[in-house]
């Protein structure tokens, strides 16, 4: 199967050499599956763009996506979900190793499973601040009394996707995309796997 990493990034310039390595060593895990990397540059006004295009003249497997400006992580994911979706399953990552990259197996593992939407869920937010908390607690809360259909706590964009599951998303006619949101929105066998959130690299 092909998977795709789906990684926005901006101004990641001092991280990017860990996030390849670490991902790298995950995917070396699972042989028999063939990983590419999709790398949305957001508009950085560091050196990510270079970096990003000496990795793709290294790897062939390595594709960038670069925006004319920075439009937000939402939209980044966007615009990379049309190439990632591609593949026979999109997995999002973030590029500061806030979302392990051992996420992948558990996640890979699901979706051979027969699963189309795999989510990271914390285990807890005993790293956030108080107030990171409560603002987070009051908005699963809010949106949960408010939408048909229940948004999973405490779970974040980073998640794998079947082909199917991406492309559902695609036909949406949204411009401005809550993609969590979206993602949760349309169906399809769903799991979580528990983790813990990581300090910003
Ligand atoms: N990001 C992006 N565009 C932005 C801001 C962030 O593509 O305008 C990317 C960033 O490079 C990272 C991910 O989105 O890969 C999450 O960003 P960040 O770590 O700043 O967010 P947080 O961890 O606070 O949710
Ligand atoms: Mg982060």
């Amino acid at each position: 199967m092909k998977i795709a990493l789906l990684i926005p990034m901006y101004n990641e310039e001092a991280v990017l050499p860990f996030l390849w390595q670490e991902t790298q060593a995950v995917v070396q895990k699972l042989p028999q599956e063939t990983f590419e990397y999709i790398f949305v540059n957001d508009g950085s006004t560091d050196g990510t763009l270079a970096q990003l295009k000496t990795l793709a003249g290294q790897h062939p497997n390595v594709k960038v996506i670069s925006l004319s400006r920075n439009f937000g992580k939402e939209a980044a994911l966007s615009a990379g979900l049309t190439e990632a979706a591609k593949a026979d399953a999109v997995i999002i990552l973030d590029a500061d190793l806030q979302d392990p990259p051992d996420l992948i197996l558990p996640f890979v593992q699901k979706f051979k499973e027969g699963f189309d939407v795999v989510y990271g869920q914390r285990a807890d937010r005993s790293q956030d601040s108080f107030a990171k908390r409560l603002t987070a607690r009051c908005f699963y809360k809010f949106y949960n009394a408010l939408a048909s259909r229940r948004l999973p706590e405490n779970a974040g964009d980073c998640r794998l996707l079947s082909r199917r599951a991406a492309e559902a998303v695609l036909l949406l006619p949204e411009r401005e995309r809550f993609m969590k949101g979206l993602f949760n929105w349309v169906g399809f066998r769903t799991t979580g796997v528990p983790f813990t959130r990581q300090k910003r690299r």
